[in-house]
Parts: structure tokens; C-alpha cells; sequence
């Protein structure tokens, strides 16, 4: 089957509503496009879970709080599109801007929570844009399956955060972080990289195992966040926002390795103008 595309919501509720009427399961995968190896895990694990796949390409305006990051955002639709063709993607919805917010819209979706510190800190209304427009799509499409990347780790906390305590009735799957050979996470951002800040860029992974590595091994979770941080600044970062070790679900601070306990390290820095996050289990 070849790949329908849907522009409007109403075109995307007919594709729907006949899947539906035949009984087929659908996974929800949405996106903001420039799509890579760790968009197309998320598909691979869709089409192994349901019976259909939807994936949605939306450059969502109200969760950047920098006009200048959403204006160099990449955008490449029609590779998008051949990627997903040819990945067996059954649908891909690509509204603009006039289906997904009304002039007069007034609603937003505030979560607490996993949602108030790291990203919530230095990107305040960050969560409350995604969570909006998560929400939107859930309620437009109402699949059985929605499923996120691990690279944004703190956003599948939130989404499962909001999806909880709103009893929406759909499946939240995570799939892990698909990484270049060199660790660094792929990124629809990492192609801002200059060559130089490329070669840089993977020590933001190196510096989160080795604080995994230590934190098991007894050392206190501040003294290993100032370490991370000074050895990404001596390789070149401009800027760190975080390094912090986190309880893996809460998101709360944490004390000292606890066996039994899952622990999360997340990191956010700038390597020039590209602001480069990741993060691992512990
Ligand atoms: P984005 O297009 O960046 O909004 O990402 C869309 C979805 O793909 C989100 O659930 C991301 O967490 C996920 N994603 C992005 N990069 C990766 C990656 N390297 N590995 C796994 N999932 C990813």
C-alpha cells in the first residue's frame, strides 16, 4: 500500500474513520519532519505494533521560545515523504499552520510536575506547546499506539504525564536513542554543526556515561554535574544549561546510587549556536 497523504483534518478523519470501521489498530508517531534513522525507529516500531502507521509532520510555532530556532529549523518535505514511502509508512498528515490553531484559540495544556525543571527551565513554555499540540493530534486521530523517542527524554515523561491525568485512552511506547557511530544522538539539528563543532559534539554523550559511571560508583550526583560541566566547556561547549541525574520517572532530584532505584542523567549545552541535548539511563 502506498502512502496517503492528509493536508486537513477533514481529510485525515476520512482515511480514519475507514481504517476504523475495519477494525484496524493504528500507532501515532508525530514529528516536525527532517526526519532520520531515530524518526524511522519509531516507524519501524509502529508498523511491528499496529495495523496501520500514521505519522504526523508539523512544525509546532508555539513550542520554540526562539523565533530565530524555529525560522532555521530544517524543513525537506519531500524527502520526508520518500523516506516514509519508502519505510511503509501508511499515512502522513502535514497540516499547516490554519488546521492546528484557530486566530482566536485560547487553550493550552499546563502540566507540573516532570514538566517545571531542565528543559522547563531554560525553555519555559517549551512543554506547555508540546503538550498542546500531542494533545491536539491525540484527540484528532485517537490512535491505539502513540510512540516517542528516548531523545527527548523529559517530553515522554510529560506526554505520559498528561495522557495519565487526562485518561486519554491510548498506549504510550517509547523506543531507546538512535545514535551515530560516534554516540552522538541524531538530531534533525545536528546539520547546523559546523564540521569542527561535529567532531566535538559526541563528548556531550561521553560526558553523560562517564557521570552514569561514577554516580553508580558511590560519587555524589552535584560533584560529578560540575565536573561534566567544566570538561564540556574545556572542549569547546559555549554553554551549559544542565548535567543532572534525575529519578527516571519523577524526574526529581535524586541523593546518593541507590541499587534498586532507576536512575536518568540529562544534559543540554550549546556547541556554538546549536543547543545539543541527551540523555542515558543510569
Ligand atoms: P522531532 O521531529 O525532533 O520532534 O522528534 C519526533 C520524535 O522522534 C520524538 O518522539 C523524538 O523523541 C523522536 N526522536 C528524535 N530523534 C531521535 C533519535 N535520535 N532516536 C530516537 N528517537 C528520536
Amino acid at each position: 500500500m502506498s502512502l496517503s497523504i492528509a493536508r486537513t483534518i477533514n481529510e485525515l478523519r476520512l482515511c480514519l474513520s475507514d481504517w476504523r470501521r475495519n477494525g484496524l489498530t493504528m500507532a501515532l508517531i508525530p514529528t516536525m519532519g527532517a526526519l532520520h534513522d531515530g524518526h524511522l525507529s519509531l516507524v519501524h516500531h509502529g508498523l511491528k505494533s499496529a495495523d496501520r502507521v500514521c505519522v504526523t509532520l508539523f512544525v509546532n510555532p508555539i513550542q520554540f521560545d526562539n523565533p530565530d530556532d524555529l525560522k532555521r529549523y530544517p524543513r525537506n518535505e519531500a524527502h520526508d515523504i520518500a523516506l516514509l514511502e519508502k519505510a511503509g509508512v501508511d499515512l502522513l498528515f502535514a497540516p499547516d499552520m490554519s488546521q492546528m490553531y484557530s486566530q482566536d484559540e485560547a487553550t493550552r495544556i499546563l502540566i507540573g510536575g516532570p514538566a517545571l525543571e531542565l528543559e522547563g527551565v531554560f525553555r519555559p513554555d517549551h512543554f506547555t506547546g508540546v503538550a498542546t499540540i500531542v494533545a491536539k493530534l491525540l484527540i484528532q486521530t485517537q490512535p491505539d499506539i502513540a510512540i516517542f523517542g528516548e531523545k527527548d527524554y523529559q517530553q515522554l515523561r510529560v506526554i505520559i504525564r498528561m495522557v495519565t491525568d487526562l485518561c486519554m485512552p491510548v498506549r504510550i511506547d517509547s523506543v531507546p536513542t538512535i545514535r551515530e557511530p560516534d554516540g552522538l544522538a541524531m538530531s534533525s539539528r545536528n546539520i547546523h554543526l559546523t564540521p569542527k563543532e561535529r567532531l566535538q559534539a559526541p563528548v556531550l554523550n561521553h560526558v553523560l556515561q562517564m557521570v552514569a559511571h561514577q554516580f553508580r560508583e558511590g560519587k555524589a550526583p552535584n560533584i560529578l554535574s560540575d565536573r561534566a560541566t567544566a570538561k564540556l566547556i574545556d572542549t569547546g561547549f559555549r554553554s551549559v544549561d544542565y548535567i543532572e541525574i534525575r529519578d527516571a520517572i519523577s524526574l526529581a532530584r535524586v541523593g546518593s546510587f541507590k541499587e534498586k532505584r532507576n536512575y536518568r542523567v540529562l544534559g543540554a549545552a550549546f556547541l556554538g549556536k546549536t543547543r545539543l541535548i541527551d540523555n542515558i539511563p543510569v
